[in-house]
C-alpha cells in the first residue's frame, strides 16, 4: 500500500509538517542531500497583478518546505522552474516571479538557489518511443520535491504532480507533447513523465484549488487542503479524487499507473491525515460549458456574442498559443463593437482544427494552423496570425482586418489583460494575496 496524507491547511508550517509526518516523513534525506523543488509557476505577467489562486504554488508552502528541510540540516536547496515565455525579456519571468513572491528572502535566510530551466542545459531522455529534452540539473538531485497545485486542466482534465514535471522540458519538447497524432497525444506524453523522474516527495498545494484551469482564467476556490506522498502517482490519484474524478478516468494517470503495473484506482492507497477524502471531494469542472450548437463557449452566447465560431479546445494547442487564444477570446468579449454581430468569423488554433466551410472569414491562430489550413478550399477569406508563438502586432493587425475593435492601446492591453480576472476575487476575504508573498 502507498501512504497518502490529506491534511486540512490551518497554520503555516504546522499543517505541512503534519502532512509530511502523516505520509511517513521525508524518507531518505540527509544534511548533505542536494534537494530540488519543482513548484508550479505556469505563468507570470510582467505588467499586471493577476489572480494566482489555484494557478501557482503558494509562497506559503514553499517557505514552509524550505524551513522543514532546513530543520533537517539540508543546506543545498534549489528551486527549478521554466515559466512559459512568449517573448524575450531582459529579466526572465521566473526571476520576476521569485522577486514578486519575495522568494529571494529565502535565498538570504536559507541559501535557496533558483534555476531557470530555459537558461540551463538539457539532457535527452528516451522514454519508450518518446524523446524529450529535460533540464539536466535535476538529474544531479539526491531528492526531488514536486509541488504542483490542486487544479483541473482543460486538456489533461487534472494537472497535478505528473503534469507539473512538464515545466522541466525545453520549449521544443513541450510543443512536441501537444502532438497532433491522437494515438500519441498529450496524455500519452505526460504519462511518460512518471518514467522520467520519481520525485521523493510530492506536495500538492490545495490551499486554493482551480476549476476550468490551468490559467488565471479559471475559477479558484479556497479548499484548504494539503496532499503529501512519497509516491507521485499515488498523490495524483488522491488529488484527482478530491477534484471530483475517479483517478482511473484521467487518461494520463491511468497510463502512468499501468506503466508501473499498478491499478489506477484507489485500492492500493492508504489514506492518512485528518481529512475524509470522500466528504472533501468536490467536483471541479475542467472545461467551460459550450452553447447548444457547439459554436462557442456558453458564456459568449449568454453575453450576446454573435457572428463568431470558436471550436472547443483540443489537446494539440501549446501553452504559448493558449495565452494568445485567451487574448483572442477576451478581445471578443471586450471589443468596442461587441454589441453588434461580428462578420461571421471562425477562429482556428492548434494542430488539427479544420475550417467549417460555412464562415465568411477564417482566422488561423499560430504557425501550425497556418501550415495546416492556409490553402484550404474551405476558407473564403483567410486571415493569418503566423509565428510560433504568434506575435502581438500580428494579432492586433488580424483583429483590425476582421473588424473586431480591440480596447485602446491594444498591445499594452494584451500585456495586462490577465489582470482582468482579479475582479472576481475582489472583496472576498478568503482570497488572500499574502499566501503568495513572503
Ligand atoms: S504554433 Fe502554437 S500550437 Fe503550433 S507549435 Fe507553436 S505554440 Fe504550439
Amino acid at each position: 500500500m502507498y501512504n497518502v496524507a490529506v491534511v486540512k491547511y490551518e497554520k503555516p508550517y504546522e499543517s505541512l509538517k503534519l502532512a509530511i509526518d502523516e505520509a511517513g516523513g521525508l524518507g531518505k534525506i540527509s544534511s548533505s542531500s542536494k534537494v530540488f523543488i519543482k513548484p508550479n509557476f505556469v505563468v507570470w505577467f510582467k505588467k499586471t497583478n493577476f489572480p494566482k489562486y489555484g494557478v501557482i504554488t503558494t509562497a506559503r508552502l514553499i517557505e514552509d518546505i524550505v524551513i522543514i528541510l532546513n530543520e533537517h540540516g539540508v543546506r543545498d536547496i534549489t528551486l527549478a522552474e521554466g515559466v512559459a515565455e512568449t517573448e524575450k525579456n531582459s529579466e526572465s519571468l521566473l526571476q520576476l516571479a521569485v522577486k514578486g513572491m519575495g522568494l529571494d528572502i529565502l535565498t538570504k535566510r536559507y541559501g535557496l538557489k533558483t534555476i531557470d530551466v530555459h537558461k540551463g542545459n538539457f539532457a535527452k531522455a528516451t522514454l519508450g518511443d518518446v524523446k524529450l529534452s529535460v533540464n539536466s540539473d535535476i538529474f544531479e538531485a539526491d531528492y526531488i520535491i514536486d509541488m504542483p497545485v490542486m487544479k483541473t486542466h482543460s486538456q489533461c482534465m487534472v494537472s497535478l504532480g505528473i503534469k507539473n514535471l512538464k515545466g522541466l522540458l525545453n520549449i521544443d519538447s513541450r510543443k512536441r507533447c501537444h502532438n497532433r497524432d491522437q494515438g500519441k497525444n498529450l496524455d500519452y506524453h505526460v504519462a511518460q513523465f512518471a518514467a522520467m523522474l520519481s520525485p521523493e516527495l510530492t506536495v500538492i498545494d490545495g490551499i486554493y484549488s482551480l476549476e476550468c484551469g490551468s490559467t488565471p482564467a479559471g475559477d479558484a476556490r479556497r479548499s484548504d487542503l494539503i496532499i503529501v506522498s512519497n509516491d507521485m502517482i499515488s498523490a495524483d490519484k488522491v488529488g484527482a479524487k478530491l477534484l471530483g474524478y475517479a483517478p482511473e478516468s484521467i487518461p494520463h494517470i491511468s497510463l502512468a499507473a499501468k506503466s508501473k503495473r499498478r491499478t489506477a484506482d484507489l485500492s492500493d492507497i492508504s489514506i492518512k491525515g485528518n481529512v475524509d477524502i470522500y466528504n472533501a471531494a468536490k467536483l471541479h469542472k475542467y472545461s467551460r460549458d459550450r452553447n447548444k450548437t457547439d459554436d462557442m463557449p456558453l458564456l459568449f452566447e449568454e453575453m450576446g456574442i454573435k457572428g463568431i465560431r470558436l471550436p472547443a479546445v483540443d489537446t494539440t494547442i501549446c501553452t504559448y498559443c493558449v495565452l494568445y487564444l485567451y487574448c483572442a477570446m477576451l478581445g471578443i468579449l471586450m471589443a468596442k463593437n461587441r454589441d453588434k454581430p461580428f462578420d461571421d468569423i471562425e477562429i482556428l488554433y492548434g494542430k488539427i482544427q479544420k475550417p467549417s466551410g460555412k464562415n465568411k472569414h477564417t482566422l488561423l491562430l499560430g504557425q501550425c494552423q497556418v501550415k495546416l489550413n492556409e490553402n484550404s478550399p474551405m476558407i473564403n477569406h483567410c486571415v493569418k496570425i503566423d509565428g510560433c508563438p504568434p506575435q502581438k502586432e500580428d494579432f492586433v493587425r488580424a483583429y483590425t482586418t476582421l473588424g473586431i475593435e480591440l480596447p485602446d492601446n491594444p498591445k499594452e492591453w494584451m500585456e495586462t489583460v490577465f489582470g482582468f480576472f482579479m475582479g472576481k476575487y475582489t472583496g472576498k476575504p478568503e482570497f488572500d494575496e499574502t499566501f503568495y508573498k513572503i
